[in-house]
């Protein structure tokens, strides 16, 4: 244990491989990178995850809501931020205030962003989607250029970039990521013609990013790769990535059982031989999944089963293969113990998930430990 993290149960960060994730993705990228700092910066503590980038050479930030970002000021990050999120038109004066940077779409939000940088006496910057093929938040192709021209009436509002998301970069085929990029390199060649290319234009994911170098246009907006996990087989990490976050807790007690023995809540599982049972201080208030179920831990270096239901603050776990199981034993939840590793993709598998659930996934009541 590197720190006291004042509770047996906790999420190791390594930060340095935080840093080398991000100097790995700027230098192979070549132009500058926003880090995506959603859900608390993948479940890592968006605020130290934005320090140890910005150290490492990341030039900007995103979050996905206007609180996000507040959190981020509020902690002292003066860097730039874009919400890459829907801000209803309620909220544009206390994003000029913050200084953050919103994604628009609409003219509704158009308007109340002139409005309130008048009043303000600040330019509201923003970043301009457009939905190339995801379906989700942004303007149609054909609205873009309209789009710009308005903003030109309104003074006050400073359209610094332009960008769109793709929906399939990490899928083994490229095809559905080519015909996204046509669509956005068809609304630039428009915008370019009628000088109202916006300065900045931004596209890649982790996926992109490390895939397809015709996405990265101006600046790259990766999120998962820089926390160390590949966002699919077909974009795997380049060399010295790796993850940064581990899942720990400790043995709590150890039961031997006569066979026959039913485990947990609803006796669902009923020991077939006897068996040595460990409780371990981690349940589905921490974000270890209840249905479908965590399956495995790590003690003593080996792979151990979670059996019975898994309970709000406890699981239990079969130790009985485990020769010499005692109360206080290491127990890896995430990550690697000796030879062995439960890495967040497999465990993604059990669940039914991505990594990217698994990860914002474990709750606010685990400490996060630095290292
Ligand atoms: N850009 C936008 C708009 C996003 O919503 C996300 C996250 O899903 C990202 C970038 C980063 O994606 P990834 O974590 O796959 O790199």
């Amino acid at each position: 244990r590197i720190g006291d993290p004042g509770r047996p149960t906790w999420v190791h960060l390594d930060l340095t491989a935080i840093a080398d994730n991000v100097r790995a993705l700027r230098n192979h990228a070549g132009v500058p990178l926003m880090v995506v700092l959603k859900g608390d910066g993948y479940g890592h503590g968006a605020a130290r995850v934005a320090r140890a980038a910005l150290q490492a050479g990341a030039e900007m930030l995103a979050v996905a809501t206007l609180g996000e970002g507040r959190a981020l000021r509020a902690q002292g990050i003066a860097a730039p931020i874009l919400v890459l999120g829907y801000t209803p038109p309620w909220q544009a004066a206390e994003a000029i205030r913050l200084d953050l940077m919103l994604t628009l779409f609409d003219d509704d939000t158009a308007q109340a962003l002139h409005a309130a940088a008048l009043e303000c006496g600040r330019p509201a910057r923003v970043h301009v989607k457009v939905d190339t093929g995801m379906a989700r938040l942004g303007l149609s192709p054909a609205e873009v250029a309209p789009f710009l021209s308005r903003l030109r009436e309104l003074p006050g509002i400073e359209p610094v970039a332009l960008y769109t998301h793709f929906a399939r970069a990490d899928e083994a085929d490229p095809t559905p990521t080519e015909q996204q990029l046509a669509r956005f390199q068809a609304v630039l060649a428009d915008l370019t013609a009628a000088g109202l290319r916006p300065p900045c234009v931004h596209a890649a994911n982790s996926a992109a990013t490390l895939r397809f170098p015709a996405t990265h246009f101006d600046m790259v907006r990766p999120g998962l790769a820089c926390y160390g996990l590949a966002p699919g087989a077909a974009a795997p990490l380049l060399p010295g990535m790796r993850p940064a976050l581990s899942f720990y807790t400790e043995v709590a007690q150890v039961k031997d059982h006569p066979a026959g023995t039913p485990i947990s809540y609803g006796g669902t599982f009923v020991t077939a031989r006897p068996s040595r049972i460990a409780t371990i201080p981690v349940g589905y208030a921490d974000g270890l999944r209840r249905s479908p179920p965590w399956r495995e831990v790590l003690i003593r270096g080996q792979r151990a089963p979670i059996v019975g239901r898994i309970c709000m603050d406890y699981a239990m776990v079969d130790v009985t293969d485990i020769p010499g199981v005692r109360r206080g034993d290491a127990v890896t939840i995430i990550g690697r113990q000796g030879d062995a590793v439960i890495g967040v993709d497999e465990i993604a598998g059990w669940l039914g998930t991505i990594s990217y659930e698994v990860l914002t996934g474990i709750l606010p009541r685990v400490p996060r430990e630095i290292g």
